[in-house]
């Protein structure tokens, strides 16, 4: 390899563009036809007028609703050739560019939406119905028996038509058979915004749900009395008042037997949510014993008894689903399960369950009247309320197209069918049903937010968004708030005109777009445009949405390694060449595109850096140094970016001798900053989006820009100055992603760190660039050498858009106010992220600016321009609609906890930034006392100040909430370091509703209780050291570790099977992954590891504990129901606390 030191010269590349082969769309039924030479842009010039006449679609994947879809019905009312429409005011687009005086044309042909078509889709009819009446869905009506009923809204529900999403009353059937469009069969979409008229559909199960949250009965919140009473033997007892007998049937004396026909699981439980039966008066002063642990935790220590090894529980079982938990709706011995399967119709009668009588402390045996400490069984179970919503959901398919329903939690599989609505993997939010008024708001303190991910991955039985192509006019958009086209827009005048759902205004429809309407006011071509019937699509940008009116190259990826010292003698260089060798050729590609678009480029560095020419025509590669980092830029014009196929050769050459050339390094000392600002300029000589994949070891201490101090002092703890460890050391750093931003740039951070090197400051450009960081401390390659192939193999191929904005617009009425995710904002409203990949997840916070209406309810609609990674621009567009309340209890019944708690962490995580980490956290417990209180006070009924009442919906919230505030962020264990917390705030800020869910709750599975014969896991267990057996083998796993907890009395046969050792003391604890070994229990248990591993975005790192060694420490943190080293609360003196904080907001 020659090697040159080259001065500051060069001017920027004049590379040739690779042409826009990217606009071909393969997959998406556009003409792909591989091996023909890719068009260079000047072939779209070409006149396009017969847009409306694609090529049929190709590709399945994602072929337009309508299969072989027939030219536009109205084939004639598209007139061709109709350019340029005034309303396309691109000047105030807020996701483009404003418009170029000439436009470029694009090609007509690559339109693989067909627009009108005689065919009708197959999946639309059952559509339908969305429009119909209520999908009572079987699990909502159990829990509409469980619930009880506030407000009179619901009360003259009809009886719920049956199962699932049997056909509406008021509309025809739509079994299967599906009408023509244009066949006006469909009434039901009413004239005025598209989705029925809500609020109070008759008795809409899904969308308003007949019963305020289910007021889960009670557990008892008693006296705490020191010592431990084992549970009284509750035979006869209502059980909404004792701890379970396992398996005892359901108490014959339960007051308040559910209604005939009833699917009522939950005993007179219909309370299941009240949490307590009041204890005596006097008994009350005695609630919240002990010092207030730092003011925060209510309760002194958990009385638990002492736990001599571990003694199997009190119901004896482990790892099957316990006893049924009381109170909770929770199935009981005998009960049906709410509704699913499918049972007959319930009646049309609701439960209020405070008409109920529940057994009250006076009347139960005297003997059973001390109570010395809560059970643990009593209280909400986070397991059996996944349980429930796992068999009630996870058999029937979610269907978008009602307004304002709840999704299943994010725990539960289901599928989901797009009619008209986003699907929940792409939009959830805290709320379905939102309240009319910001005073409403207000009072309840229910934060409303989605949490948005705007391209998540979908499981292969659901449909990739359709890829619509309005040609060189674009997209259709509202003249006023430019909201794109979407179902719930209201078409007027017969078509000429439409009005806008968002805002009002009412704008010409462009000649090329019109269609008639049938009798109902729906255009005939509903169901053959995406954008008119689903709830996420996708639009073909004009390049009036490209930076300076030019459309964009494909991107590229740079590839930037340290070769210091450290980084050498780990053997981290010479195993990221060898990957990167093959990993080249899993480049992402679009749809069936044959290679990938993207280029690539190599630089190593340590105080220098080198950048590599890489020219296909070259026989060895050529290193060209610069050792002048203070103004850095890219010594080589042509030969740095390159096609991996044209330069195969000169790549693997170049990987081969990267470790060598550096194998004797004496360098340790690395510059930071000047890497991206090489990444940054090679980009922008190249003209193109990109991704830079940097592998860092160091503190950058070497001089030069963005050099760096070790500012770790954990003496700043639990001081005013903590907020310090979180904010990056020089605003350096943030002035670079900025720069980066606005070129496309976005960096993914690989960090291996052996101290401490201030993820803080160098996770900025990262971090508001839409990258990821990834972490392994000690770096290791026997140990960690899978887990970071994996996630480098992971970060590589995954679907990501390049030099995205993505804005939401709302109805008018609210708006969003407030974002947080890996991203930049240079306004208020548009998120800008140079790349933004499928797990990337962006929560928006809205707020009132004035009053809705049930009528017409909220909508919402992120629209996010990016580039894909054939340098397509495109158009992501999701809507969400949702209900309107004007009584509180509406609200309760249609909140989404995991969502809230998503929000409420980033919430709070960004909060650390600037205030002390107890302010945030008081805040934390204050807003969900004030969110607790606000349901009591208002939507429950009276009932004595001595019981605990939790809304159905939110049940969980106290257990969560905890565990947010014991997280290692807001309440660090001595073993967390500096760079921990910082890395964890930054990861937690981008995670979505099922990530946050796991890692704030952790899955906890009996490995021993596994059925080796079977594809299922074992029931998870709640996280508390009580529940473990010492003869038994557990997984914990998080998001981000798997830890294999060994029991010290398990039988030798379960330890040689799985660890290959003969006896517990043989089995080492520094193995990062089990012995492959041929039995059906070893089988099992790696099968469960690996299926663990696939549904993570990250690689677990997998840690084996020992009971009683000293790594249990570690593992006891995640157990998160108990209290924790760091002083964190239990899950039973916080329920205690938060009790307390309620009844003082009340008093
Ligand atoms: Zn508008």
């Amino acid at each position: 390899m020659s090697v040159n030191q080259q001065a500051h010269t060069g001017p920027p590349y004049g590379q040739p563009q690779p042409g826009y082969q990217g606009y071909q769309q393969p997959a998406y039924g556009g003409q792909s036809l591989p091996g023909v030479p890719r068009s260079q842009y000047g072939a779209y010039n070409g006149p396009m007028p017969e847009y409306q006449q694609p090529v049929p679609p190709q590709g399945s994947l994602r072929a337009p609703p309508t299969s072989g879809a027939p030219p536009p019905a109205s084939g004639a009312s598209h007139p061709s050739g109709h350019l340029a429409y005034s309303q396309f005011e691109h000047g105030d687009v807020q996701n483009g560019i404003p418009a170029s005086a000439a436009p470029m044309q694009r090609p007509p042909a690559s339109q693989p939406f067909l627009p009108g078509s005689g065919s009708t889709p197959v999946s639309q009819p059952s559509a339908f119905q969305q429009y119909g009446p209520p999908p009572a869905s079987v699990q909502q009506l159990s829990n509409h028996m469980a619930g009880m009923t506030i407000g009179t809204a619901t009360a003259s529900a009809p009886p719920p038509a049956g199962l699932g999403y049997g056909p509406p009353t008021s509309v025809p059937p739509v079994s299967g058979s599906f009408s023509p469009p244009g066949s006006g069969l469909y009434t039901p979409y009413s004239a005025t915004q598209g989705p029925p008229p809500t609020s109070v559909p008759q008795g809409l199960p899904v969308a308003q749900p007949p019963f305020p949250g289910q007021t889960v009965s009670t557990q008892r919140l008693p006296t705490q009395v020191p010592g431990f009473a084992p549970p009284p033997p509750s035979t006869g007892v209502g059980p909404s008042s004792y701890p379970p007998t396992t398996g005892a049937p359901r108490p014959p004396a339960m007051p308040g037997p559910p209604l005939p026909g009833q699917t009522l699981a939950g005993p007179p439980s219909s309370q299941p949510n009240h949490v307590t039966s009041p204890p005596p008066p006097s008994a009350l002063a005695g609630l919240h014993p002990g010092p207030p642990m730092s003011g925060l935790h209510g309760p002194p220590p958990p009385t638990h008894p002492p736990q001599p090894g571990y003694q199997m529980q009190q119901n004896g079982s482990f790892g099957q689903v316990r006893g049924p938990q009381p109170n909770y709706g929770g199935a009981y011995p005998g009960t049906p399960n709410y509704g699913s399967p499918p049972g007959p119709p319930p009646p049309p009668k609701r439960l209020d369950p405070d008409s109920i009588p529940s057994p009250q402390l006076n009347e139960l045996p005297p003997q059973q009247k001390p109570r010395h400490r809560i059970d643990p069984d009593a209280i909400p179970s986070p397991i059996q309320v996944i349980e429930d919503d796992r068999s009630n959901r996870g058999s029937e398919p979610f269907v978008t197209g009602a307004r304002g329903q709840v999704p299943p939690l994010v725990t539960t599989n289901f599928l989901v069918k797009d009619q008209g609505n986003a699907s929940p993997r792409y939009i959830r939010c805290t709320s379905y049903n939102i309240p009319c008024t910001s005073d409403m708001a207000k009072q309840s303190q229910v934060p409303l937010a989605a949490v948005i991910k705007p391209l998540a991955t979908l499981p292969p039985e659901e449909t990739l968004p359709y890829l619509v192509d309005h040609g060189e006019s674009g997209p259709v958009r509202c003249n006023r708030c430019k909201a794109y086209m979407c179902p719930f827009m209201q078409f007027i005048e017969g078509g000429r005109r439409f009005q806008c759902c968002f805002c009002s205004c009412v704008t010409e429809v462009p000649p090329h777009y019109f269609q008639h309407l049938d009798h109902t006011g729906k255009r005939v071509d509903f169901y053959d445009r995406p954008e008119l019937s689903l709830g996420s699509y996708e639009f073909l940008a004009t390049v009036d949405y490209c930076k300076n009116n030019k459309f964009p190259s494909p991107p590229a990826f740079i590839f930037m390694i340290d070769v210091s010292y450290n980084a050498v003698k780990s053997g981290l260089v010479r195993l990221i060449c060898e990957e990167l060798k093959s990993l080249l050729d899993y480049l992402p590609r679009e749809g069936n595109m044959e290679e990938s678009a993207i280029r690539v480029g190599f630089v190593t560095y340590n105080k220098v850096l080198h950048f590599y020419n890489v020219k296909s025509s070259l026989a060895q590669p050529q290193m060209m140094v610069v050792s002048d980092v203070a103004d850095m830029f890219v010594p080589l014009l042509d030969g740095f970016l390159v096609n991996v196929n044209e330069s195969r050769t000169v790549i693997t050459s170049l990987l081969d001798q990267i470790p060598e050339m550096f194998a004797d390094t004496r360098e340790t000392e690395t510059v930071f900053a000047p890497v991206i600002q090489a990444g940054l300029e090679a980009l922008k000589a190249a003209e193109c989006a990109g991704k830079l994949f940097i592998f860092h070891t160091s503190l950058p201490i070497a001089e030069a820009p963005g050099k760096l101090k070790n500012r770790d002092d954990r003496k700043l703890i639990n001081t005013d100055k903590e907020k310090t460890l979180f904010q990056p050391q020089t605003s350096f750093y943030n002035n670079l992603a900025k720069d980066c931003v606005a070129q496309g740039c976005c960096v993914d951070l690989f960090l291996f760190p052996n101290q401490y090197l201030d993820v803080a400051t160098l996770g900025v450009v990262p971090y508001q660039t839409g990258g990821s960081i990834y972490k392994y401390a000690y770096f290791q390659l026997e140990t960690d050498q899978d887990r970071f192939l994996n996630d480098l193999r992971r970060d590589v191929q995954k679907e990501v858009g390049f030099d995205a904005v993505m804005r939401v617009r709302t109805s008018t009425g609210i708006r969003a106010t407030d974002f947080f995710g890996a991203f930049y904002m240079s306004n208020t409203t548009d998120v800008e992220m140079a790349g933004l990949d499928c797990d990337k997840t962006i929560t928006v916070e809205f707020k009132h600016d004035d009053k809705l209406s049930e009528d017409s309810g909220a909508l919402l609609q992120c629209a996010l321009l990016y580039t894909s990674c054939a340098g397509q621009r495109r158009l992501r567009i999701h809507n969400l609609s949702l209900n309107c309340c004007t009584q509180l209890a509406d609200l309760y019944r249609n909140c989404e906890t995991d969502t809230l708690i998503n929000y409420l962490a980033k919430y709070a995580y960004r909060g650390v930034l600037s205030s002390p980490v107890k302010t945030v956290r008081d805040a934390l417990i204050n807003q969900c006392a004030q969110i607790l209180a606000c349901y009591r006070k208002n939507c429950a009924s009276p009932s004595s100040a001595g019981q605990l009442i939790l809304p159905e919906c939110m049940k969980l919230l106290p257990v969560y909430l905890n565990c947010v505030l014991k997280s290692d962020v807001l309440q660090p264990g001595p073993e967390v370091t500096t760079d921990d917390r910082a890395y964890i705030r930054q990861l937690v800020t981008s995670m979505d509703v099922a990530e946050t869910n796991v890692f704030f709750y952790p899955r906890l599975l009996p490995l021993t209780k596994a059925d080796v014969d079977s594809d299922s896991l074992p029931a998870a267990i709640r996280n508390s050291e009580e529940r473990l057996s010492k003869g038994d083998i557990y997984l914990l796993e998080n998001g981000l570790n798997i830890f294999v907890w060994v029991g010290v009395s398990v039988q030798q046969g379960l330890i040689q099977n799985l660890f290959g050792v003969s006896s517990f003391g043989q089995i080492s604890n520094t193995l990062s992954a089990l012995p492959v070994l041929e039995n059906p229990f070893s089988k099992k248990v790696r099968s469960i590891v690996d299926m663990l591993q696939g549904q993570r975005s990250r690689y677990m790192k997998l840690i084996i504990v020992k009971q009683e060694d000293k790594l249990e420490m570690l593992f006891k943190h995640f157990l998160v129901e108990d209290k924790s080293l760091s002083g964190g609360a239990s899950y039973v003196d916080f329920l205690c606390h938060m009790h307390k904080e309620i009844r003082q907001l009340l008093s």
